[in-house]
């Protein structure tokens, strides 16, 4: 099953891949989570990344598609995977689906979890993320139990860059204007389905698992 996420920053997509990734037994792929591990491990991509993210915008096609491969190429995705966070560009999207035509393969589903700009910007100043592993919280939805602490580990959590306002408000600009086009994109490839990314998580994902099954 090969499945991609669409959806705004913060429209809670990455929660439904992980869920998704647990219930079908397939890898979660996030090139954000990637990166991010690059830039804790301090390796030149991660350096490279960190200048776009840092500043809400896109890291350049040809880095992240090299990282994407990179990861295909590994042995938990001979039976496919839920990907978060890619393909964010047309470019990128044409490049995915030519990359699985060359092995007479193509995605099953292009799932859009659909939440306004209002709501995206509310959750979004609520988030804070581990600073030791990257576990992420909000002080309304998904409060830890102690506060300012991880409940993984016991890390600081703190407010991400990219989720600093300012830096919100461009990433939403960015998503409008180059990942949006996408829902177009898998309209005509007839694999759009969209699913209310305002509702609960557990509705939610109740309703793409009728999709899916
Ligand atoms: P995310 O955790 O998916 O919101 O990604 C965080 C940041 O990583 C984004 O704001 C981009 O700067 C970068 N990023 C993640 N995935 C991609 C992608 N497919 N193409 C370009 N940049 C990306």
């Amino acid at each position: 099953m090969k499945i991609v996420m669409l959806g705004a920053p913060g429209a809670g997509k990455g929660t439904q891949a992980k869920m998704i990734a647990a219930k079908y037994g397939i890898p979660h792929i996030s090139t954000g989570d990637i990166f991010r591990a690059n830039i804790k491990n301090g390796t030149e991509l991660g350096e490279k990344a960190k200048q776009y993210m840092d500043q809400g915008l896109l890291v350049p096609d040809e880095l992240t598609l090299a990282l994407i491969m990179d990861r295909f190429a590994q042995a938990d995705c001979s039976n496919g995977y839920v990907l978060d966070g890619f393909p964010r560009t047309i470019a990128q999207a044409e490049a995915l689906t030519a990359s699985l035509k060359a092995n007479n393969d193509a995605l099953d589903m292009a799932i859009d979890v659909d939440v306004p700009d209002e709501n995206i910007i509310e959750r979004m100043g609520g988030r804070r993320a581990c600073v030791a592993c990257g576990g992420t919280f909000h002080v309304l939805y998904n409060p830890p139990r102690i506060s300012g602490k991880c409940d993984l580990c016991g890390g600081e959590l703190s407010i991400r860059k990219d989720d600093l306002p300012e830096t919100v408000k461009r990433r939403l600009t960015v998503y409008h204007e180059q990942t949006q086009p996408l829902i177009d994109y898998y309209t005509k490839e007839g694999i759009l389905r969209t699913v209310d990314g305002t509702k609960d998580v557990n509705e939610v994902f109740a309703e793409i698992t009728a999709l899916l099954d």
